[in-house]
């Protein structure tokens, strides 16, 4: 199975233009997975008719019987996160401080307390015009372990391939360095990072690689709007051949990604040819490796 990973040290550089554009040019061949589940987008470019859709449960809370309590106080003497609240002789959780570490629950004498399963997201799995298959995730409000959903939308999408029948799987992964991206890059064949030409873009674009390097990774970058800025789109041309990084492509700055963006469809679609090139041109090499 070969999973290529699209990633980008920060948000705003057209990652997930260029997932949707790569899913386009792979066709029925791939499965596509949205990891970027803090704030997926993909879907509204794949448009997948959902097939099925999941709870996602990940950690636990405190949860206090009133009806067992003996009102000891034991839990909130133990609780490090001052997630016991104590009002009209009742103990009760703050679900928004309790970090369930389960501490309490093995400290009270009466069974009062027990560990409930958190739901922290949904996932749905889809059919879709553009390739064979789609997973994709949203991590609830405030809900936390957004590494672990991701581990999930991969193994979806492993799943998903595994039945189709297909072999390649497109993986749009968050933006940044942290959680969610390294569970992301977990076992990737190849990493596509998608970076701009300013000050900022390069800056995240040598933690990136630094990360991709961490896990020896083979790795291409595309310098998406590269006559933003001439000089750094060279200075990063001049980093990558220094790094060991294949320079993928050039893409220009044009209206036909925010054009892409708001008619929902991959660029690719608007058929213009200098972008088009450039992206088939990505997508062979990211074949031949
Ligand atoms: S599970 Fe841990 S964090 Fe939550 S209330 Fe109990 S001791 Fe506090
Ligand atoms: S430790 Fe158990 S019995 Fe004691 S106050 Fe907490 S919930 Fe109630």
């Amino acid at each position: 199975m070969k999973e290529i990973v699209i990633i980008s040290g920060k948000g705003g550089t057209g990652k997930t233009s260029v997932a949707s554009a790569l899913a386009s040019l792979a066709g029925k061949k791939a499965i596509v997975a949205d990891c970027d589940v803090d704030a997926s987008n993909l879907h509204l470019i794949m448009h997948p008719k959902i097939t099925s859709r999941e709870e996602f449960y990940s950690g636990t809370l405190a949860e206090i019987d009133e009806k067992a309590c003996i009102a000891c106080g034991l839990c909130q003497n133990v609780c490090r996160f001052n997630a016991v609240e104590y009002s009209n002789n009742l103990y009760a959780i703050d679900e928004l401080n309790c970090e369930g570490c389960g501490y309490c629950s093995k400290v009270c004498p009466s069974g009062a307390i027990t560990m409930k399963p958190q739901k922290s997201g949904d996932v749905f799995h889809g059919d879709t015009e553009i390739a064979d298959g789609m997973v994709y995730a949203k991590l609830g409000i405030g809900a936390e372990n957004s590494g672990k959903l991701v581990a999930k939308v991969k193994k979806d999408a492993m799943l998903m391939a595994e039945k189709k029948g297909r072999n390649i799987i497109l993986v749009d992964g968050s933006p940044g360095i942290g959680c969610p991206v390294v569970s992301s890059l977990s076992g990737a064949s190849y990493v596509v990072i998608v970076t701009e030409p300013s000050v900022s873009g390069f800056h995240d674009l040598t933690r990136v690689i630094e990360l991709i390097q961490k896990f020896r990774l083979s790795a291409g970058c595309i310098i998406n709007k590269r006559d933003l800025n001439e000089e750094i789109s060279q200075k990063i041309k001049d980093y990558l051949i220094g790094e060991g990084v294949q320079h993928l492509a050039d893409l220009p700055y044009h209206n036909s990604f925010s054009k892409a963006i708001k008619e929902g469809v991959p660029v690719t679609t608007l058929e213009v040819k200098e972008i088009n090139d450039a992206l088939c041109t990505v997508w062979s090499k990211i074949n031949n490796q």
